[in-house]
């Protein structure tokens, strides 16, 4: 028995995904592993799908806010959590545990670097290690670390707002970004940028941050920040069929909220390689009619086959309309599901393009399986996301809003185009390959996620001898 994780996920599906993988890891590597979500996203999950959850130990606590709010309000639910999810509650939590299972007592916590403020004295009292657990590039953990210097050099206002516009190099190691790239000038405010400012604080008291990312897409900024705080990229946390072959089946797939739609991997099958569109904007990111009409109107403009996901919900209050005829119009060549299997499609054969939000996980997986992207952020860190993808590896192309904020059907069509054939696509599928084989050698024997992984086994087993 190697011990007993007690892991903490932000209630949110790109973080609970990789968290869920980091489970999967840890009971293959003799852990006990129980996993916390609130009791909302415990029941989606429930009801999504059945599962064997492979000697993870699924338990719920409430998240503080009423049964019918539908946690569509990021910052309301932050604020709910810091009670709900409280250093005390955790406390009290891990009694519970300890009380039941004399045996297997909790040895070491993994918690959301979000939401891992005053866990360290937690940590301390049970004399067990700490980790937090950044589910973005290092990158995005950095620029928020390094806030106070930022600050003081005058960068950044008392509101997180730069003071001049333009694009600058705001930490050396990291390439010249525009103002709008910073993560917390999105969905949050100023309320966002004081718990940016926290988490940083929370960090250097921590023992370590676990990173789902790789060492090879930030390594410059692995190392400023590993200066102040030691960072641990482990990713690409993916199921390793899907690193390693067969993309069909995997028991570890993403324990999502809502349920796989399967049958558009056997519409898939029928596409030609390397011709469909995929378009997700992941679980969060919400559109105006008007942008719905326009990438209707977009992708059907491209004349390619296209797999879309128009989630329930992605629309607040309101179900998403298409322009009049377009079912009828582009029936033959389109697919339109609610969830997909994402991992599944990314690696299908006939996928040649990713449109996306840049949210980390999409952004990720799609890097895996050697997938170009059009990027269309949304919020958050999404937009430095797009900074790295488009400017740094060059594996993908922006997609340019108008002065509306709204992408159009044109700018759709030029970017498809530009992306699959012509110079630009080319170079861009090339950098493609060559980085999905460096994200799959990376958790391979050796590789640096390999070897970070083992010193952080190392240390969560190490008390367990002492
Ligand atoms: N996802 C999925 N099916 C879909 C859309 C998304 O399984 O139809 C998964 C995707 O593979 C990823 C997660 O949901 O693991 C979304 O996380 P991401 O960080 O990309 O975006 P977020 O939802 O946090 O905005």
């Amino acid at each position: 028995m190697g011990g007993h994780a007690l892991l903490i996920p932000l209630p949110y599906q790109g973080h609970i995904n990789p968290m869920m993988q980091l489970a999967w890891k840890l009971v293959s590597d003799g852990f006990l592993v129980t996993f916390l979500n609130t009791d909302f996203n415990h029941n989606r999950i429930m009801q999504a799908k059945s599962r064997n959850w492979d000697g993870i130990r699924m338990i719920s606590i409430p998240d503080g806010l009423p049964p019918d709010d539908k946690r569509t309000n990021i910052p309301n639910l932050m604020e709910a959590l810091d009670n709900s999810m409280a250093p005390s509650v955790i406390m009290r939590l891990i009694d519970v545990i300890n009380e039941r299972e004399e045996e297997h007592k909790v040895t070491g916590i993994i918690i959301d670097v979000i939401i891992c403020s005053g866990l360290k004295a937690v940590a301390d009292f049970y004399q067990i290690p700490l980790f937090a657990f950044h589910t973005s590039l290092v990158a995005n953990c950095a620029i928020r670390y390094f806030i106070p210097k930022l600050l003081s050099l005058g960068i950044l206002g008392h509101d997180g707002a730069p003071k001049e516009e333009k694009k600058i190099t705001y930490i050396p190691s990291m390439p010249p970004l525009r103002s709008g790239d910073l993560p917390w000038l999105f969905g949050g405010g100023e309320k966002m940028f004081k718990r940016c400012i926290r988490m940083g604080e929370s960090l250097k008291q921590i023992k370590g941050v676990l990173a789902n990312s790789f060492y090879e897409l930030d390594g410059p900024v692995v190392e400023e920040l590993s200066r102040e705080v030691e960072v641990y990229p482990i990713g690409p946390l993916i199921p390793c069929e899907f690193l390693e072959g067969d993309k069909r089946s995997t028991s570890k797939a993403p324990p999502s909220f809502w349920a796989d739609d399967v049958e558009c991997l056997e519409w898939l099958d029928k596409q030609s390689t390397q011709s469909v569109i995929y378009v997700s904007f992941g679980s969060v990111a919400v559109w105006s009619q008007i942008q719905v009409e326009e990438f209707a109107a977009g992708l059907e403009a491209t004349q390619r086959p296209f797999l879309w996901v128009v989630r329930s919900d992605l629309m607040e209050g309101s179900k998403p309309t298409f322009p009049q005829g377009f079912m009828e119009r582009v029936r033959e060549r389109s697919c339109i599901v609610s969830w997909a299997p994402q991992l599944q499609v990314l690696s299908h054969p006939s996928i040649a393009c990713f449109v996306t939000h840049c949210g980390w996980n999409s952004v990720q997986e799609s890097i895996t399986m050697g997938v170009p992207m059009l990027c269309s952020p949304y919020f958050v860190d999404q937009f430095l996301n797009r900074t790295y993808i488009v400017d740094v590896w060059k594996i993908g192309l922006p997609l340019e809003s108008n002065k509306d904020g709204i992408i159009e059907k044109g700018e759709i069509a030029r970017a498809v185009d530009r992306l699959l054939v012509g110079e630009d696509g080319a170079e861009i599928s090339k950098h493609a390959t060559k980085l999905m084989r460096t994200s799959r050698d990376t958790v391979k024997e050796g590789g640096s996620s390999f070897n970070n992984y083992s010193i952080f086994l190392h240390q969560m087993k190490k008390q367990l001898v002492d």
